[in-house]
């Protein structure tokens, strides 16, 4: 798929999120945030759903946790500007509650219509909700800091660095985790 195409596309899936009254979510949001970055990259990185700042500027991972992933980033050799950024819900649950399985099943479509478009061949799912929309019989403790393949792609899996920004021991966890992807996502090239 070509750029413009990949780029009309999404440009009405875009459209579609941004009337969505598919769940409750569309009540209290401030903005959906859809995702951003490079359509033409082999690497999504997958979170839960936007936090406070993400929902004031429609924009993924904005606020603290997202500093800490930039700071990670860095550690795995990754430039935002040539990754794709998605979450698994697009609206902002109150109070950044844990998104109910009611919601990431009316949400799902577009993260699989925005793989379908992308096509990485890589993800990094940040902690236990991307986590197991990818893997819904495993256990996060046994795949945490794992490069997994399934079905023609590859996952690595790591926390939340919300987590990480909870706590010291996580965010060494995380470091040690995207260091580890960088060896990994170096030694396939
Ligand atoms: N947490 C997420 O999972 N996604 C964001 O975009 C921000 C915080
Ligand atoms: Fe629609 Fe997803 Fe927002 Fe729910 S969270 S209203 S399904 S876009």
């Amino acid at each position: 798929m070509g750029k413009k195409s990949k780029k009309t596309i999404l440009s009405k899936l875009i459209k579609q999120i941004k009337n969505c009254k598919k769940c409750n979510l569309h009540k209290t949001r401030t903005n959906p945030v859809i995702g951003f970055g490079n359509l033409d990259t082999r690497i999504m990185i997958c979170g839960e759903a936007p936090g406070r700042e993400e929902d004031l500027k429609g924009f993924p991972f904005t606020g603290r946790a997202g500093k800490l992933l930039d700071r990670l980033f860095v550690l795995a050799d990754l430039k935002r500007e040539n990754m794709y950024i998605a979450n698994i819900l697009k609206c902002r649950p109150p109070k950044n509650r844990k998104p109910t399985l009611k919601e990431i099943r009316a949400c799902l479509p577009y993260l699989k219509k925005q793989i379908e478009i992308i096509n990485p061949e890589k993800f990094i799912l940040l902690g236990e909700v991307a986590f197991k929309v990818f893997f819904p019989e495993k256990k996060l403790k046994d795949f945490r800091g794992k490069l997994v393949k399934k079905d023609g792609k590859e996952y690595f899996i790591t926390y939340h660095p919300a987590a990480g920004v909870r706590f010291q021991k996580n965010k060494r966890i995380l470091e040690r985790d995207f260091r580890k992807f960088k060896f990994e996502n170096e030694k396939r090239v």
